[in-house]
């Protein structure tokens, strides 16, 4: 929840400085590709995530700023560190891993399936495509460290009870 002061007059003041900086930040960043650059100031960023469960809300997250830990980006940033995707020599970028990728053919039509598009940069302002965006990275398996995550997802829990191990014992 966003704290805001009880002057109006002060939080419109502060939304101005706020406003002008994002402004200027944006433009010197016009070049980039990552949808966080290009978000309109009326668009509340906050909102798309809310409901989203944590892996999930990061994955956005992840998603809109474009620092993404798949191989293509961890290449430039880690001396000797092959870029090449999980399927074959091409880099893994996200371009790849939305368009090309033969290892996430699954996950991209799911997305197809529940947005209607692959335009995976255009689902990113939207609440509803957001989390089906967010959804499509983890299910592509390309971010290691959401794996145990979604392993929890998909575990079966129907019987599932606390210190079963004892109960047994205890009787
Ligand atoms: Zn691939």
């Amino acid at each position: 929840m966003q704290k805001r002061s009880t002057s109006t007059i002060i939080d419109s003041h502060f939304a101005q400085i706020w406003q002008q900086r994002w402004i200027v930040e944006t433009e010197k960043r016009s070049n980039s590709r990552a949808r966080v650059w290009h978000t309109p100031w009326a668009l509340r960023p906050l909102t798309l995530y809310e409901g989203l469960p944590r892996h999930q809300a990061t994955a956005l997250f992840l998603l809109r700023t474009e620092v993404l830990g798949i191989n293509a980006w961890l290449s430039k940033v880690l001396p000797d560190y092959d870029s090449a995707c999980f399927c074959g020599p091409q880099p893994q970028t996200l371009g790849h891993l939305i368009t090309f990728c033969l290892a996430t053919t699954e996950a991209r039509l799911k997305l197809i399936e529940r947005t209607g598009s692959s335009d995976i940069r255009g689902l990113l302002d939207e609440q509803e495509k957001a989390k089906h965006a967010a959804r499509w990275l983890l299910d592509t398996g390309a971010l290691a460290q959401f794996r145990v995550a979604v392993e929890v997802e998909e575990e079966n829990m129907e019987g599932w009870e606390a210190l079963a191990g004892l109960h047994v014992v205890s009787t």
